[in-house]
């Protein structure tokens, strides 16, 4: 897969910021980079929280929801998984363990395509009981600051058992 390059308008920092991670991802001179796509009609849906890094599953219908469509994006998580994927698979990192630098690495990403800045994780998810593969599964409302230009937005996201609901 290549990217066209043979478009000449403008790009905008953030088209150009997704632009980067996808072409960083398909690189041919590196090696390649694997993510597993849902939709909630499945069981894995269940798994993935948007994305699992795991799993490397990337739930489509998780990412559709999430955010505001202003300071965080679906384009944006999109950037988020797979620049956390491509750090995580192309360093050959298999365990919980390398989470963290990978996750920092998909939320430069995520800020870089969103224009925005993430700021904390204050989950607000509780277990749900019982789990799917081994994964178990959380409920609640998912809330997660973002900064923009000295203006800060809190998004709120209800979750049922790893699937974002719709708003
Ligand atoms: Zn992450």
């Amino acid at each position: 897969m290549t990217i066209n390059e043979n478009y000449d308008g403008e790009v905008s920092s953030e088209q150009q910021a997704m632009i980067d991670v996808l072409n960083d991802a398909i690189d041919p001179s590196q090696s390649d980079v694997v993510v597993f796509l849902t939709d909630h009609d499945s069981e894995a849906s269940h798994q993935s929280l948007a994305g699992d890094f795991q799993t490397q599953i990337l739930d489509i219908d998780d990412i559709k929801r999430y955010g505001d469509g202003d300071f965080a994006t679906p384009a944006g998580t999109v950037a988020h998984e797979i620049a956390e994927q491509t750090e995580k698979q192309r360093n050959g990192i298999t365990s919980k363990n390398g989470f963290e630098c990978c996750h920092t690495a998909g939320i430069i990403a995520e800020n870089a395509v969103n224009g925005s800045s993430r700021i904390n994780r204050s989950s607000g998810l509780k277990r749900s009981g019982g789990s799917i593969n081994g994964k178990p599964l959380y409920s609640g409302t998912l809330k997660q600051q973002y900064s923009r230009g000295g203006m800060i937005k809190t998004i709120l996201n209800k979750v049922v058992n790893n699937n974002i609901q719709q708003q």
